[in-house]
């Protein structure tokens, strides 16, 4: 069957494999939780989550109870966490399933009532915000979470099994507010200790944190863009760490043609050519999940680097190859976007603006992935 072999994200999956081994090695006796929401950053969450638990990792972590769920019905049967719900949260599914929950507060009774009718006590990580400002309980807030958790379970409704948070500046290390976050992390795990609870793990550490502060592993790291092999670090590259990027994005040269000076490249005819030269075709564009805005970014054929003209297309954006170039040697050639033999993500992020994480996970299902 034709498969579209000529655009495709390559995973390689040892280097997730591999990935996991280097942060268990940092990081043990604390286990790993390989985080594959987002269908796995992009990379395929079924295929990441399975390559991550072989490589070692012990849990999987993903922010819909939805992913979670299709993960367990691909068969993957390792402790799972999901963490970011709403009242149509399917509740009784993931306690049926033996998916752990977090908690906020809100969606404490919801829980508690799902695990009723489904007769079946639900296991929770109970969820302070400690500076972040997204989800989960204040600090303010939490004695009362903590108590009312503490009458579900004497019920039989549900076990506290963990504590979590989530860091908001790791990736900027000399910034004071993880500190601060740390120490209220401490002071909010002293209160559920305080209250009885038997905890099987305390988690806080995301893959900034993971790399830079082993104060912050506990008993378990949430392994996110690290297990991708791609680097939180501004100007850190993820060989540093050992780490190895797991996709390579690629497609095919699809036209060339010689133009002249003053030729103008793509909609709004943004760039002119400054000399005869000539322009390559790719067929990748926004709808594929390049950034529109990302105008220079780099792109190597046949050895060597060069830049996106023009406004980025829905389906194809071209290519400046320079005045010397024989056409033959281009038409039908392989060009990377990113990736081995390429340049890396982090320089396509750069060129529009944003940050690896983004353009990783908006790689659209139009592209084939393909597993080696
Ligand atoms: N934990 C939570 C709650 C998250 O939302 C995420 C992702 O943003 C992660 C862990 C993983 O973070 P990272 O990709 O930086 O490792």
């Amino acid at each position: 069957p034709y498969i579209g072999w000529e655009r495709r994200a390559v995973i390689d999956l040892s280097a997730i494999r591999s990935n996991v081994k280097q942060v268990m090695d940092l990081v043990a006796p604390a286990k790993v939780m390989a985080v594959v929401k987002a269908d796995g950053y992009g990379h395929g969450a079924v295929q990441v989550a399975k390559a991550a638990l072989e490589g070692g990792a012990r849990w999987i972590g993903c922010a819909h109870v939805a992913e979670a769920l299709a993960l367990r019905d691909a068969g993957i049967e390792a402790p799972m966490l999901a963490w970011l719900h709403t009242n149509d949260t399917p509740f009784e599914k993931a306690i049926s399933a033996g998916i752990d929950l977090g908690v906020s507060g809100w969606d404490l009774d919801l829980i508690a009532a799902a695990a009723q009718a489904v007769q079946t006590p639900a296991r929770i990580h109970l969820k302070v915000d400690t500076g972040l400002g997204r989800n989960g309980s204040t600090m303010a807030d939490f004695p009362g979470l903590i108590e009312r958790a503490a009458k579900y379970q004497s019920e039989g409704l549900l076990r506290v099994v963990g504590v979590f948070s989530h860091l908001a500046v790791a990736d900027e290390p000399d910034r004071p507010e993880t500190d601060i976050q740390l120490a209220a992390f401490d002071e909010a795990i002293d209160m559920v200790e305080a209250a009885g609870f038997d905890l099987e793990m305390r988690h806080i550490a995301n893959t900034p944190a993971i790399l830079s502060r082993p104060d912050t592993h506990h008993e378990m790291v949430r392994l996110g863009l690290g297990l991708y092999g791609l680097s939180p670090f501004e100007g850190e590259s993820p060989a540093t760490y050992g780490l190895r990027p797991a996709m390579r994005l690629m497609t095919k040269v699809a036209n060339v043609k010689k133009v002249t000076l003053g030729q103008g490249v793509s909609y709004g005819l943004r760039y002119q050519t400054t000399a005869e030269t000539y322009l390559a075709l790719v067929p990748m564009g926004y709808a594929d999940g390049l950034p529109r805005v990302a105008t220079g970014a780099p792109v190597t054929i046949n050895g060597k680097t060069y830049p996106v003209r023009g406004t980025i297309a829905m389906d194809q954006c071209v290519i400046d190859l320079g005045p010397d170039i024989n056409p033959n040697e281009f038409l039908g050639a392989e060009a990377i976007i990113f990736g081995e033999g390429g340049e890396s993500v982090t320089t396509w992020a750069h060129a529009a603006n944003t940050i690896n994480y983004e353009v990783v996970t908006r790689i659209s299902p139009r592209v084939p992935r393909f597993y080696v």
